[in-house]
């Protein structure tokens, strides 16, 4: 069984978190006021609902937090898990404040939690459920296209989004942008192209960008590129599974470990994430799978050799208990706060390199804005360019092509650049280009400081800085 081991010594979440915050606004010239304001919790609403299910009443806890409004509406995912509480509602929703500056999506921070364990319920049950929490927070405000937009998170996926979006859409018959309400829906239900791969696919974006800088990857003690690369992954949810799939299939990664609630398994020669990924689906768990060796308590695989770590389940998993031995040079953090404030100072002395998790699992937000956009234009991306751009496209091969026969020339265009080139961007495409644009420039932001401040010597630091810089500036437009 794979466990999280911690220490008593170890603060709670939101505090690791107001530590790390702390830890950069030392180094920033705010007003003590000002930066109490942008550190605090503005709202944490608590329910509790009964429903009646199986013949008697069961009593649900529920959480939507709003850390910040210095943008509107606030942003972030609702967490279906038995673990769910306040201490952790309010610092993932900090972190979305942080998330949402870093990459440029105009929101402010929240997010939302229902104390609940998924399994344990038939999916009309929990359809009644999440209704029922749905219409507490819509009667609140606390889901409104304008003023708080929920997504997935941990135990929610498209289809929980959907009954949030029709609860919303019952309550609200006349509000013509009610899909925008919640992100993350399936396409039939005003979803956008590339969602749910979004968030491993920004893990893939943002090592490719890190990749990309030689002074970067020396910090790490890296040299090359992602190919060969050995990476563990903790969790094959939705995140893990898409960043280990994109990271082996088109980078060349070897994904060596993957660590699931009942065990690791570990393969120097690489996994074969799709396979595990199914076993997983027809099995519940990684037991019994052949082709690689079978550690009982998986989180001993934390601390195996590798090139990348990438911890994409839970918070807290990497602390004051294991971080003097793991051994990876670089982490990138697929989960939110998977490295407490204290484990985060023992890798800094190590040397390790640690992308943090406000940009690196960016990628569901960036593209839950590109969905939420949508939905309020009401029109698909590249409904009206795609043709027009073709056609383009194709004018310029049919005077290429005159011009050789003109020339009597015998160079040809191959047909793979042809049908590439005439092809124009479909939705997927945009969404990829609007995602790995944003990841890079978010990471050139950070990198930035990183590199230009003496007194910032981590891309965590630097991150917060970015971030921070951009929340006060709202706030001080505002008058604060
Ligand atoms: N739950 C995701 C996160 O932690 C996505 C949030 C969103 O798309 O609003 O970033």
């Amino acid at each position: 069984m794979t466990t999280v081991h911690q220490t008593s010594a170890e603060p709670s979440f939101r505090e690791s978190v107001d530590m790390m915050f702390n830890r950069a606004v030392a180094l920033m010239d705010l007003s003590p006021g000002l930066e109490e304001k942008i550190r605090v919790c503005n709202a944490t609403y608590t329910v509790r609902f009964g429903v009646r299910l199986r013949g008697a009443i069961h009593t649900f806890t529920g959480y939507r937090s709003v850390h910040s409004e210095h943008m509107e509406p606030v942003k972030g995912g609702i967490r279906f898990a038995p673990s769910v509480h306040q201490d952790e509602v309010e610092a993932l929703a900090s972190l979305m404040t942080f998330k949402c500056a870093l990459v440029e999506a105009p929101f402010g921070g929240s997010k939302g939690g229902l104390r609940i364990d998924p399994n344990e319920w038939e999916p009309h049950e929990l359809e009644q459920i999440t209704r029922r929490f749905a219409y507490e927070l819509i009667k609140r405000d606390l889901i409104n296209p304008a003023q708080n937009v929920p997504a997935p998170d941990m135990g929610t996926g498209e289809r929980e989004m959907a009954w949030i979006a029709d609860q919303y859409k019952r309550m609200n018959t006349t509000d013509i942008n009610g899909a925008a309400c919640v992100t993350g829906k399936p396409i039939n239900a005003g979803g956008i192209q590339g969602r749910t791969e979004a968030t491993g696919r920004g893990v893939q974006y943002a090592l490719r960008e890190f990749f990309r800088y030689e002074e970067d990857k020396a910090a790490a003690g890296l040299t090359g590129t992602l190919k060969g690369k050995r990476v563990i992954v903790q969790g094959l949810g939705n995140v893990g599974y898409h960043a280990a799939k994109f990271l082996a299939q088109e980078d060349g990664a070897l994904i060596t470990g993957i660590i699931e609630r009942d065990g690791a398994l570990h393969n120097e020669a690489g996994l074969d994430v799709e396979a595990v990924h199914s076993w997983i689906k027809k099995h519940g768990g990684i037991s019994g799978y052949p082709d690689a060796t079978h550690q009982a308590d998986g989180a001993l695989l934390l601390e195996q050799e590798c090139d990348i770590l990438i911890p994409a389940a839970l918070e807290g998993v990497i602390n004051l208990s294991n971080a003097d031995r793991i051994k990876a040079p670089l982490i990138i953090e697929a989960a939110n706060g998977p490295v407490t404030a204290g484990a985060d100072e023992i890798l800094r002395d190590k040397g390790c390199v640690i992308i943090p998790d406000m940009y690196a699992n960016a990628g569901g937000v960036t593209v839950s804005y590109f969905e939420w956009v949508k939905n309020l234009s009401h029109i698909r991306f590249g409904r009206m360019q795609r043709r027009a751009e073709e056609a383009r496209h194709q004018l310029l091969v049919d005077e290429l092509q005159r011009l050789d026969r003109y020339l009597g020339s015998d160079w040809s265009m191959s047909k793979d650049f042809k049908e590439k080139y005439l092809r124009g961007a479909d939705e997927l495409e945009l969404v990829r280009s609007g995602l790995d644009d944003t990841m890079r420039a978010a990471y050139q932001s950070m990198r930035k400081v990183w590199h230009e401040r003496d007194d910032v010597t981590d891309l965590r630091t630097a991150a917060f800085i970015v971030s921070i810089s951009k929340v006060a500036m709202s706030y001080q437009a505002k008058g604060l």
